[in-house]
């Protein structure tokens, strides 16, 4: 939606909306927001509301700590789930400094460096998220657990238990909300879903895929559950991913789609393909943030471990959808939905226009599934893995000057700090599995 200042002012008073949240995001995908009452909102729709800095991971230092939220009107939305008299409504915002400068800190402002940047080439960037996540049973105090009752597979349906309940009102609420529900099903593990929405911009994307988030655990809350993004909460089966498709139109053109090639996509496509694959080592911090995400990135689980490209099998890590004509895209099937997900979009987008300018072809696709292939079939291919660990992602950030300087010194510095000392805290813990293995037997 497109609003203007006056139209925020009136919807608030339309509608009876008492509360405004102004919301941002923080450099590890957090949503976080202040609230103000309606009386204060032409206040800040001029962009006076102020804010402390130092108090959020990975801004600023204590001495420069005012920040300033800027909201971006077009993201007004009232929350369903608040009461309907004296509603709730948000507004995204981006974060400035004092002087009036964009925070070059933050996510969303990184997101806009990148699309300007495809901008200036005439491209805009389009994204479909797929974004799968769990609904588990809290305990008697509400505390989150892995429990579930239901037995469900993929694409499987009643008898209706609490998950298919949540779902449906998940879907119904998005839609209040203004999004496009495409598809919503059960997952291939027992208490896993999916929903998704229609493809949009790659602005708007990111917003919607904080705003899903925030929505699906609301309503699982409201129907006794715990709705988790955590990419792999349970040993032995799926993880949950976020397969993030993509592609470029010019002039409302998609110009993936060339339907003289064999699979239909054209020369840009396959650069971007080629971006990707040259970039993805040193992406994978961002697209796959956490220590949990690499237990996610193992063969057998429909979750990518090797870096290649196929049109036909859902091994690799990059995947052509069948149907393509004007709907022709990109598959990435690594980042996961921990991801924050304007850094996510933004590297994407840098890493495929960087094979674009450079006319990085990708290597031959690979059709056969890769979890059969044995290490030295896929050496002899030449083929890839991706980092095997959240340490290894950070080395390989460490040396891809390209994705660092997409992410900017300021965000990257603390980035990788934050993520080294999350991995030196999992390296110094003891596990139950070491106590299991070790213990008796040494
Ligand atoms: N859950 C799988 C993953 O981790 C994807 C399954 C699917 O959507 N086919 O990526
Ligand atoms: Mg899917
Ligand atoms: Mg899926
Ligand atoms: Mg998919």
């Amino acid at each position: 939606m497109k609003y203007t200042k006056q139209d925020v002012l009136r919807l608030v008073q339309e509608e009876d909306v008492e509360f405004i949240r102004l919301q941002f995001t923080d450099m590890f995908g957090t949503f976080k927001n202040v609230a103000v009452t309606s009386s204060q909102l032409a206040k800040a729709l001029d962009n006076q509301c102020r804010f402390d800095g130092s108090s959020i991971e990975g801004f600023v230092r204590i001495e420069e700590s005012d920040m300033y939220l800027h909201p971006d009107l077009d993201t007004f939305a009232i929350f369903p789930w608040r009461p309907q008299q004296g509603k709730v409504a948000r507004l995204i915002c981006d974060v400035f400094r004092p002087d009036g400068k964009p925070f070059e800190g933050d996510p969303r402002y990184i997101l806009k460096k990148a699309v300007k940047e495809a901008d200036d080439m005439g491209y805009t960037f389009d994204v479909g998220p797929e974004c799968e996540f769990f609904l588990y049973h809290t305990d008697d105090t509400g505390q989150p657990t892995t429990v579930t009752h239901e037995k469900a597979g993929y694409f499987d349906l009643g008898p209706v238990d609490l998950g298919e309940n949540a779902r449906r009102d998940m879907v119904l609420t998005l839609e209040d909300m203004g999004f496009e529900i495409e598809a919503s099903y059960h997952e291939a593990a027992p208490a896993q879903h999916e929903i998704d929405f229609r493809y949009d911009e790659a602005l708007v994307t990111a917003d919607n895929i904080m705003t899903f988030k925030l929505a699906v655990k609301t309503i699982a809350k409201r129907h006794g559950l715990h709705a988790s993004f955590m990419p792999k909460p349970k040993e032995g089966v799926n993880g949950s991913g976020m397969h993030t498709n993509m592609s470029l139109s010019r002039e409302g053109r998609n110009i993936f789609a060339d339907p003289s090639d064999s699979l239909g996509l054209s020369r840009e496509a396959y650069y971007f393909i080629g971006g990707l694959m040259k970039h993805i080592k040193g992406m994978a911090a961002i697209t796959n943030p956490l220590v949990n995400s690499y237990k996610r990135l193992v063969p057998g689980f429909e979750a990518p471990a090797s870096i290649a490209w196929s049109a036909t099998n859902r091994s690799p890590l990059i995947r052509i959808p069948s149907r393509q004509g004007e709907s022709a895209r990109v598959e990435l099937r690594c980042p996961d939905p921990s991801a924050n997900p304007y850094l996510v979009l933004a590297v994407c987008l840098a890493a495929g226009l960087d094979g674009i300018r450079n006319q990085i072809m990708p290597p031959e696709s690979v059709d056969k599934n890769i979890f059969e292939m044995t290490s030295e079939e896929k050496e002899a291919a030449g083929i890839e893995s991706l980092p095997s660990s959240l340490w290894e992602a950070i080395q390989e950030l460490e040396k891809d000057e390209f994705i660092k300087n997409v992410l900017g010194e300021h965000l990257c510095g603390h980035y990788i700090r934050a993520k080294k000392e999350e991995w030196a805290q999992y390296s110094r813990h003891v596990s139950a599995w070491e106590l299991e293995q070790y213990l008796y037997r040494i």
